[in-house]
């Protein structure tokens, strides 16, 4: 079933038992809360993709398991083409909102369980993917607003799950009963929560066998009995309780949350991996590709809010016609398409795990994420220095709105004369939401995993001494050079090997 944003919008606000908490208070019906409206169009938008004209091919696929057109976003990637078209859809679903529309976790989590059960099968455990793929024709056939829930407490970082004093640092299997299990621990920094009807819980790292209890993935709606959910601040959150158009962040915004499970009893047919911590490898390294890669495209679709309000702040001021400013614009285009690219580049290098398992290539996708996490702070520089001090310094929109003020403002903050002084405060306030908001600057650097992460897996991934025997070669030294078939000097990564011993002689 294709759902409109409608249709989303009526089911987020009926859900019975959920347990929303937001700076300190508890809300019911999330679409009327100031503080999460925002975040809530946001994740709208991503079902109006599949009905409006510029995005309806986007956003929507085939699915092969319920055999129906369904939104892109709980769709299994088939091709290369698919994986790019989901960078692609990022970019401009971002257009629409100016912000993370928050339901690409979900669908990576998604992706991550298809191909790791698959791999459990090819192992001879075939229940997990059974259950699995029963739970995905289900979210397929609802059009389901998925979180992904990763990132645990994690407590002291220097220890193992096992080692932690506090045993609820990971979350963890707490029993095993005859119809389930009993999970406890918490999830942080999860994009979207609040704005959901299922979370799909995922082990954050890779563990021994003494950390077995927890290696568990599951998937439980939102309001199931004891999930908790406490929404993060962000700057400038407060804004939205004002009841402003210009101030208070009139388009759609995310939110991120700690999800707590309070001894959430999760039936068999929803427990996708339990107590098989080898299985945590590929879970980490697919998932945490997949979202790197998807970085490329809504981070440059938030690049291009940021050229575009830049310009036309330019031409408010009357610079746009300014060396140093071209050079600016030319500068923030050449960043924003080299975060685009890279994510392209992960895509339609697809690693082919098994006949209908396309994972993105890790390399590209870490390399994606690694200049999302530097770019965007060059890009906001880059604008804040065309925008200009007001970024920092501008009136209210209430100084404005006040009789007494409104001459005055319209005088001295307007620029040339075809803009008024409150399209200059309507720009200003775009680029000081998108440019230092938490998706462009915070998410940027430790969504999808921190720096040090990917430069982890660029020395785990790259073929250092191939490269060196490539060069000994060319220098007519001594070499031990074997001639690989891919052009990238790369070793390949602990996923595809599982795999090769699996999957692709079974599948
Ligand atoms: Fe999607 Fe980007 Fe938000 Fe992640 S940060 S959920 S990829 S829009
Ligand atoms: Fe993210």
């Amino acid at each position: 079933m294709l759902r409109t944003g409608e249709d989303y919008l009526k089911a987020i606000a009926v859900r019975k038992n959920v347990e929303i908490f937001v700076m300190g208070k508890e809300v019911k019906d999330i679409t009327q809360d100031p503080f999460l409206k925002p975040s809530v169009m946001a994740f709208k938008a991503t079902y109006d993709a599949a009905w409006e004209d510029d995005t309806r091919e986007l956003a929507r696929a085939k699915s092969p398991f319920i055999n129906e057109e369904i939104n892109r976003f709980v769709h299994i990637h088939q091709s290369p083409e698919d994986l790019a078209a989901k960078v692609k859809l990022l970019r401009k679903l971002t257009h629409k909102t100016g912000a993370c529309f928050q339901r690409c976790v979900g669908w990576d989590a998604l992706n991550t369980l298809y191909i790791v059960t698959k791999m459990m099968k090819a192992d001879g455990r075939p229940e997990y993917y059974e259950r699995f793929t029963d739970y995905l024709k289900y979210v397929q056939r609802n059009d389901l607003a998925l979180a992904g829930a990763m990132t645990d407490a994690k407590g002291v970082r220097s220890l193992k799950p096992s080692q932690q004093p506090n045993k609820d640092a990971y979350v963890r299997v707490k029993e095993v009963t005859s119809d389930g299990i009993i999970v406890s621990g918490a999830k942080a920094n999860i994009t979207g929560v609040a704005a959901t009807e299922e979370i799909i819980v995922l082990p954050t790292r890779a563990m021994g066998q003494e950390d077995a209890e927890y290696a568990v993935a599951f998937a439980v709606p939102t309001d199931s009995p004891g999930v908790k959910i406490v929404v993060g601040r962000q700057v400038n959150d407060a804004r939205r309780f004002e009841g402003g158009d210009i101030d208070g962040v009139p388009y759609a915004f995310n939110h991120e949350g700690l999800v707590i499970f309070d001894d959430v009893f999760v039936p068999k047919e929803r427990v996708f991996l339990l107590k098989e911590p080898k299985y945590t490898v590929p879970i980490v390294e697919i998932f945490s590709a997949y979202h790197r890669q998807g970085y490329g495209g809504c981070k440059a679709g938030l690049g291009d809010i940021l050229i575009g309000a830049s310009l036309n702040l330019a031409k408010q001021l009357g610079i746009e016609k300014a060396p140093h400013v071209q050079e600016k614009l030319t500068e923030m285009i050449f960043y924003t398409e080299t975060m685009y690219a890279a994510g392209i580049a992960a895509s339609l290098n697809a690693v082919k795990l098994c006949e209908d398992c396309y994972w993105v290539n890790p390399l590209e996708a870490n390399i994606t994420k690694h200049w999302v996490a530097r770019l965007p702070a060059i890009l906001n520089q880059l604008a804040v220095d065309i925008a200009g001090g007001a970024v920092g310094t501008a009136p209210s929109e209430w100084d404005l709105k006040n009789p007494k003020l409104r001459s005055y403002i319209e005088k001295y903050f307007q620029g040339v004369t075809e803009f008024t002084a409150e399209d200059r405060l309507r720009m200003t306030r775009l680029v000081e939401n998108v440019g230092l908001g938490v998706a462009f600057q915070i998410e940027s650097i430790h969504g999808a995993g921190s720096p040090a992460a990917q430069r982890i897996t660029f020395n785990r991934v790259y073929d250092f001494s191939y490269a060196e025997e490539i060069a000994k070669r060319l220098a007519g030294m001594k070499n031990n050079l074997v001639w690989k078939k891919e052009a990238e000097p790369w070793r390949g990564t602990e996923t595809e090997r599982m795999a090769s011993q699996t999957m692709k002689n079974k599948s």
